[in-house]
């Protein structure tokens, strides 16, 4: 089953500078992944829309920032895939700071869902990304996906070897299993970001309440 809340996304805009953020965004996710971790499918699935992130693309070429509003001021994010080797330097610059700023700067951003795929967790590149956006204190969730590559002993045993690393770090980085292909962890992924996008309404919702009444 997919999450209710994620169904509703509905592509808003691409965005290729800081400027161009949307305004109306009241609190969102963010999904990263280096390029072919099944970031696109983690999304699709999630959302049960088969082609909300474009699945098929080329690696490299999709340097935009891609809004989907999920409703209520709601956003998913969806980063560009990192790590594509074959993409000259020059090009991969650009959007390696635009990545890097939006992380830091975004102050809707509730927290970060990190893709990888479960045969190759937490790359330098990973690091890159986690060491860049821990001084921001805010949760990320690693979404270890492909999961159905693997027989269910080993991928819990990289699960729990994922954890264990994450929380020597900070201790509201988490780590699950999922699957697009077999549409297991689904559920798990739903409660974890579904937290982080009701955490801010709800108190945006307290302090509308005194001065509405
Ligand atoms: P992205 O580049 O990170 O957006 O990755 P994609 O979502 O485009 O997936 C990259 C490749 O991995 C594609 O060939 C997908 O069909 C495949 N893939 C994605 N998720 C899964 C999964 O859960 N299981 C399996 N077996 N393959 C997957």
């Amino acid at each position: 089953m997919s999450a209710p809340l994620f169904r509703q996304a509905k592509f808003l805009k691409s965005v290729a500078d800081l400027p161009g953020l949307p305004g109306e965004s009241a609190r969102e996710i963010a999904f990263a992944g280096r390029s072919n971790s099944g970031k696109s499918s983690v999304i699709n699935t999630l959302a049960d829309q088969r082609q909300l992130a474009r699945v098929s693309k080329t690696p490299g070429r999709t340097q935009l920032i891609n809004f989907f509003a999920l409703g209520d001021g709601r956003f998913l994010v969806d980063l560009p895939g990192y790590g594509y080797a074959k993409v000259p330097a020059a090009t991969r610059a650009p959007w390696g700071r635009l990545i890097g700023e939006y992380l830091q700067i975004r102050a809707q951003l509730a927290g970060l869902a990190l893709v990888m795929d479960v045969r190759h967790p937490l790359t330098q590149l990973d690091w890159g990304l986690l060491d860049w956006f821990a001084p921001t204190g805010k949760p990320v969730h690693v979404l270890l996906t492909k999961a159905d590559k693997l027989s269910r002993q080993v991928a819990l045993k990289t699960l729990r070897e994922v954890r264990s690393t994450l929380a020597e770090t900070s201790s509201n980085w988490t780590a699950q299993l999922f699957s697009s292909l077999k549409h297991t962890g689904i559920d798990d992924a739903h409660a974890v970001l579904c937290a982080w996008l009701a955490a801010e309404m709800s108190e945006t919702t307290d302090q509308l309440g005194p001065a509405a009444a």
